[in-house]
């Protein structure tokens, strides 16, 4: 006899990657910015501080949301909600749009916990291959019986390959629910699709300051769509899910683009030299507009590599999609960081 729901006991439960507390690791398994964040957020903490923290924060965040309306050329902050991460808004989006038995839709391969969402809600969800070129079939913007919401990492993990704006829009025409598409990469990337919400209610974007602001230890994300679909999602969350230096800092952070924009330069540079290396030691590299690579080697079995760094401090990725392949992912560090990756993996192969 055990107090659970069936579909909690039946979970394996999301395990996210590895974060060692202690030992001086080379961290390239969870794709952090290997760079600290815009100086502005230490002044925005400390104001914060000073203020004192007897008093709830703004529930809303409205000072993220105001300056977020205007980095991106929204109309208002009525098209931003706040989350505590970005998976905290898939969460909110998964409990307000599919009901118990209802369907959730996902490309395959992809990001492992929305199928997490969807057990944790007692849904159900399907996975839809992605086409050889990374490219989505037809079949991905089908209606379906109790079809609710489909979600769209883009670019996605853990390839880094992209969908077009185009083939957005004709999804979200011929779906039936709304279309999210999780741009956690989006500021790595040659385009995204924050314009086109303006064009279709069913299109939300969500993003986060884990990846492209060095804040994955602050927990900030947010969404953006259209006012009316945002007001009802307001309903779902958690009363502040924002804590006060988040808000602060997440904020600061977001005025910084000279920080964003050399930031993403130096990162898509060392992809570069990263790519370059690995296909030089004969691994086969994804193309990826994130800020991480897949490959594997056509004679070298992945994870014995994995572990083989792990041993000498160096944390990638393994991961194994049963039906597609398993592989490595490896976020892109600094330059230094990277060539110590280089070069161990060139006594290795
Ligand atoms: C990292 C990641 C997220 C979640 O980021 P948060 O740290 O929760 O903001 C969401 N989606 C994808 C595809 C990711 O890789």
């Amino acid at each position: 006899m055990s107090f659970f729901r069936p579909e909690i006991l039946a979970m394996d439960g999301y395990t996210p990657g590895e974060q060692p507390q202690a030992g001086k690791f080379i961290k390239l398994n969870t794709n952090e910015n290997p760079y600290p964040p815009p100086a502005g957020i230490r002044r925005a903490i400390e104001e914060v501080l000073d203020r004192g923290l007897q008093r709830y924060p703004d529930p809303m965040g409205n000072a993220f949301r105001a300056r977020a309306a205007e980095l991106y050329k929204l109309p208002g902050k009525e098209w931003v909600l706040c989350g505590n991460g970005s998976d905290d808004l898939l969460t909110i989006c998964t409990r307000a749009f599919v009901g118990a038995g209802e369907l959730l839709r996902l490309p395959y391969p992809s990001y492992i916990l929305y199928r997490s969402l969807a057990q944790i809600q007692g849904a159900k969800w399907q996975e839809v291959r992605f086409n050889d070129d990374w490219t989505l079939p037809a079949a991905f913007g089908d209606p379906a019986e109790g079809l609710k919401l489909v979600f769209l990492p883009n670019p996605n993990s853990p390839t880094g390959t992209m969908v077009s704006r185009e083939a957005i829009l004709e999804l979200a025409d011929r779906l039936p629910c709304p279309l999210l598409v999780d741009e956690a990469y989006g500021d790595f990337a040659e385009f995204n699709a924050i314009d086109l919400i303006q064009q279709n209610e069913k299109i939300m974007v969500s993003r986060t300051l884990s990846k492209a602001y060095g804040l994955a230890g602050l927990r900030f994300g947010f969404l953006l769509a259209q006012p009316q679909m945002i007001e009802q999602l307001i309903k779902v969350k958690d009363s502040y899910n924002c804590d006060a230096f988040a808000i602060a800092a997440a904020t600061a952070a977001i005025h910084d683009e000279a920080w964003q924009a050399d930031n993403r330069r130096k990162i898509v540079a060392t992809r570069g030299r990263l790519v370059a290396g690995l296909e030089k030691l004969g691994f086969v590299v994804i193309p990826s507009q994130a800020n991480f690579v897949w490959c594997d080697h056509p004679t070298r079995p992945a994870r014995p590599l994995y572990e083989a760094l792990k041993a000498q401090k160096v944390l990638i990725r393994y991961m194994n999609y049963p039906g597609w392949k398993d592989g490595l992912r490896i976020s892109v560090g600094t330059d230094e960081q990277t060539d110590v990756l280089l070069s161990l993996l060139g006594s290795l192969v």
